[in-house]
């Protein structure tokens, strides 16, 4: 079984989407990897949605990936005796440490760093940004705040401080807590919310100890400013438009995915775009015209990955919101535009051999008419640079580390199958025209290029290329080994 498109689509699981039935019809509609929240649902519902998955990884064949969002150090305000209340533009509200269900005049922000870090002047938003108010005094436990713009506050609503670098780790208590049991469960990517720096990347790759791979969640402008540090210490990224557009100006998130997007096609490294792309569809079965553009969009910059979150999660139309994502990925791949956009912005090589053979790879697969590039990966890395050249034929990746398989699964492109080890370079040829041509991508008549390091299982040691007739006759006739 193969997908005919190159982008990935990540959809979330939740109570829309948290049974067999669901997921699987996820997963037969395009889905390629999952996303389990973990700021909503148990640890019992998400090793359920684990399980599945896997099951579903059984049933299929094909590496799934799964990975775990970490809530990170996301602020909210208490409780409120009604629940809700309804703020105007103009009048004073008040934060502080007190505990006692809030009203129109005052919340509980139970967040004791926050006050710390407040100056008069700084922005405060609430829910989702809708309201926004400016700290007019602030103590170690207090801040009064004039409301700009009022609206509707009401329990557990989030708060966010643009203004400011929060002095808070990017893992709270929960996040070591939930990070544990991810990797203990055997997910396969963590992304971590609401990271600032460099250090709070490193602190959960320590953590997760090599368990898991780590996206860092671009949604604080200190993150974008940091944000060449922050892609170097992480495996992949995501471009978290939901908060990103919260704390900065709305039009400041269109340049800045561009310019994250480019930086990790570059770097090699996976990057998600997430976020209201098919907003509508949580209660609609048909999409906006605007949101179809931004997927298109998003897809002709060559993302690797297009996220669905409250869509698939909660909405009534999860498995349509995939369908469509799947369509519209068709059309744009298929557009000429496409390539054009594809190959204008393709990244320039390192001096490396194995920079050196994939641009080769992609090359010969420009000037003939090979239907694959099947690239032999222990670690994944040349994997991630074949997919780094985007060339215009699939890319099958081949690991004995199903770990690695299941990691590529993110990746622009990329077909991943686990192998048994192979030791000679005849057989890691006979192997790859075999899963070419039982998975669909050539037939006995056609060609691959074979790329792997000899000698194998040394991560990073690419060093041979072959193009190679898929009849295994040949093979076995010509070569000496
Ligand atoms: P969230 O992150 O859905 O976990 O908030 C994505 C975003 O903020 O865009
Ligand atoms: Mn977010």
């Amino acid at each position: 079984m193969r997908r005919l498109r190159n982008v990935k689509i990540v959809a979330t699981l939740g109570p829309a989407s948290g049974d067999y039935e669901t997921i699987r019809a996820l997963f037969d509609a395009g889905a390629d990897v999952f996303r389990l929240n973990m700021s909503h649902g148990s640890h019992n519902e998400t090793a359920a949605r684990h399980a599945i998955i896997r099951k579903i990884e059984k049933e299929t064949g094909r590496p799934i990936a799964i990975l775990a969002d970490l809530q990170g150090p996301k602020l909210r305000v208490g409780t409120f005796e009604n629940e809700t209340e309804e703020l105007q533009e103009g009048q004073t509200f008040r934060f502080d440490l007190d505990e006692t269900p809030g009203n129109g005049e005052r919340v509980n922000l139970p967040h004791k760093e926050i006050f710390d870090a407040l100056e008069p002047g700084v922005s405060l938003l609430v829910n989702d940004g809708k309201i926004r108010m400016r700290v007019l005094d602030c103590g170690r436990d207090f801040a009064e705040c004039s409301v700009e713009n009022g609206g509707t506050i009401s329990n557990r609503k989030g708060v966010n401080v643009p203004d400011v670098v929060l002095p808070l780790a990017a893992l709270t208590q929960k996040d070591r807590k939930d990070l544990e049991f991810a990797c203990q469960l055997g997910v396969d990517w963590l992304a971590l919310s609401f990271v600032q720096r460099p250090e709070d990347v490193e602190e959960a790759r320590s953590r997760a100890a090599g368990r898991a791979f780590i996206i860092s969640k671009i949604e604080k402008p200190a993150a974008v400013i940091a944000f060449d540090d922050i892609l170097a210490t992480s495996d992949g990224i995501m471009v978290a438009r939901g908060d990103l557009g919260v704390e900065l100006p709305v039009q400041n998130v269109p340049p800045i995915q561009k310019r994250l997007v480019r930086a990790c096609r570059a770097a090699a490294k996976p990057v998600i775009v997430a976020t209201q792309m098919l907003e509508s569809m949580i209660d609609s079965p048909m999409p906006t015209r605007a949101e179809v553009s931004d997927v298109a969009a998003a897809i002709y910059e060559g993302v690797d990955a297009v996220m669905l979150s409250a869509e698939s999660a909660a909405g009534s139309y999860p498995v349509q919101a995939v369908t469509t994502m799947n369509n519209v990925a068709m059309e744009v791949e298929s557009d000429p535009t496409y390539r054009q956009i594809i190959e204008s912005s393709r990244a320039g090589r390192k001096e490396t051999v194995a920079d050196a053979i994939v641009s080769a790879a992609r090359e010969i697969a420009e000037t003939t008419q090979i239907k694959a590039i099947c690239c032999f990966s222990e670690s994944g890395t040349t994997a991630l640079l074949t997919a780094r050249e985007r060339p215009h034929v699939p890319i099958i990746a081949l690991t004995s580390r199903i770990g690695t398989s299941r990691r590529l699964d993110l990746s622009w492109g990329m077909h991943c199958v686990t192998v048994s080890d192979v030791d000679r370079f005849k057989m890691a040829v006979v192997n790859a025209i075999r899963v070419a041509r039982s998975d669909g991508f050539a037939s006995e008549t056609d060609q691959i290029v074979v790329t792997a390091g000899i000698p194998f299982n040394r991560p990073g040691s690419t060093n041979i290329l072959r193009v190679a007739h898929c009849d295994e006759r040949l093979i076995f006739s010509s070569d000496p080994e």
